[in-house]
């Protein structure tokens, strides 16, 4: 039976879900705040990490599960998202076998390279210890990204309007009763079911309607864009720490058509998303340019540009994917959420049609420290 769904956001997790909603033939609206390709939430800019290798097998089995819904994506919209350049993960030998054990238990291609081949392979980049190579893994587009999944939902029926704040929804806690969904612009609007997906605003939008949601940092990232020819030849490359090198999340990089991104992962500082400064921390981009003198021959020297961006962190670092009655949760993605976006739409849409969620993702499951 085809369910009337509101969609509350259309960062990159709202698209997806409409994307995959409207693809089963469900009616969807989409309600989003600000303006096509507005850069105040978190799936701004020209790049994301595409990969496959993580410690934990089932983040694998989801990014295999969007791989090729990222390359359906890409027919449907007739817009380019993805594109494969491998990567390199480097560092501490543990951190780098585990990745490897992973990936080869996945039945998928991985590569062991000492430094001297990841520098003869890639002058720009310079390996610590152990590396691995994995193909399956590149750049995603992101605002790219974001605009195919719009698009692709608003061809299968899906309507969606910027510039519509939701402020309020109400609905009984029980399944088949429905929801209202209060906005700024227009009359209530009724449906059979809303996914929440506001990002950094999930911490003040959530509590109000539902119970045993982990607490969520949110904090301004900012990553710098090193100017180099070669940007778009760059594989990504996450460097762990350990093996000397002591950066807590380590470094993560990657080509795009700004140059050469660099980052840390989840050091920012905590910020209100509706009254961040957006000015980067000179400091931080001084350690960067530090690093890359030290670790990236392709881009020493240069003048690096940085941008910000919203990280919503969870204590375990796990997604909140979950249904509560007729409210489904999209939130706490902590910074690596973005490759596995129509993966994640489609999970949104099997809470939606009444299919159970997933242990790791569920709202109350108890959270370190917590
Ligand atoms: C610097 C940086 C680098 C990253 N790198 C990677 C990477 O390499 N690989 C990777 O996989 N992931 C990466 N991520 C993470 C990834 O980008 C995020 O997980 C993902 O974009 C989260 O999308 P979202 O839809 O949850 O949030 P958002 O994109 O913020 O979307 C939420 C939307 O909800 C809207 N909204 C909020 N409140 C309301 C309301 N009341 N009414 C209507 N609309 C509302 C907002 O305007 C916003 O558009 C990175 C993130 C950052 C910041």
């Amino acid at each position: 039976m085809a369910l009337r769904v509101l969609v509350v956001g259309g960062g990159l997790m709202g698209a997806a879900a409409a994307w995959r909603l409207s693809a089963r033939g469900h009616r969807v609206t989409v309600l989003e705040r600000f303006g096509p390709g507005h850069d105040r939430g978190s799936s701004s800019g020209t790049s994301r990490i595409f990969r496959l290798a993580y410690p934990e097998p089932s983040y694998t089995q989801l990014a295999l599960r969007a791989l090729p819904l990222w390359q359906r994506l890409e027919e449907e919209s007739g817009q380019s998202v993805l594109t494969l350049t491998g990567a390199v993960d480097h560092g501490s030998p543990e951190t780098v076998d585990v990745l490897a054990r992973v990936l080869a238990g996945a039945g998928r291609s991985v590569q062991r390279l000492s430094p001297g081949e990841v520098s003869d392979r890639w002058p720009g980049l310079r390996a610590d210890t152990t590396a691995m190579y994995h193909p399956d893994a590149g750049r995603l587009h992101a605002d790219d990204a974001v605009s195919a999944l719009l698009k692709a939902a608003a061809q299968r029926g899906a309507e969606v309007r910027h510039g519509v704040c939701v402020t309020g929804i109400r609905h009984s806690g029980r399944t088949g009763e429905g929801v209202t969904v209060v906005t700024d612009t227009e009359d209530a609007l009724t449906a059979d079911a809303v996914v929440v997906a506001v990002g950094g605003w999930a911490p003040a939008f959530l509590p109000a309607l539902v119970t045993g949601l982990p607490p969520m940092r949110v904090t301004q990232e900012q990553p710098v864009h090193f100017p180099a020819p070669d940007a778009l030849d760059w594989p990504s490359f996450i460097h762990h720490p350990g093996a000397g090198f002591d950066q807590p999340g380590g470094v993560y990089g990657l080509g795009s058509v700004d140059g050469v991104k660099v980052g840390l992962h989840g050091v920012g500082k905590v910020v209100d998303p509706d009254h961040r400064d957006r000015t980067p921390d000179p400091a931080a981009v001084e350690w960067l340019r530090a690093y890359a003198d030290a670790w990236l021959p392709g881009v020493a020297g240069t003048e690096p540009t940085p941008l910000t961006c919203l990280y919503t962190t969870t204590p375990d670092e796990d997604f909140v994917i979950d249904r509560q009655g007729p409210v489904t949760v999209l939130a706490g993605f902590s910074g690596h959420g973005f490759k596995f976006g129509p993966a994640i739409g489609d999970l949104a849409a099997d809470l939606v049609e009444g299919r159970p969620g997933t242990a790791r993702f569920a709202l109350g499951r108890a959270t370190p420290g917590h």
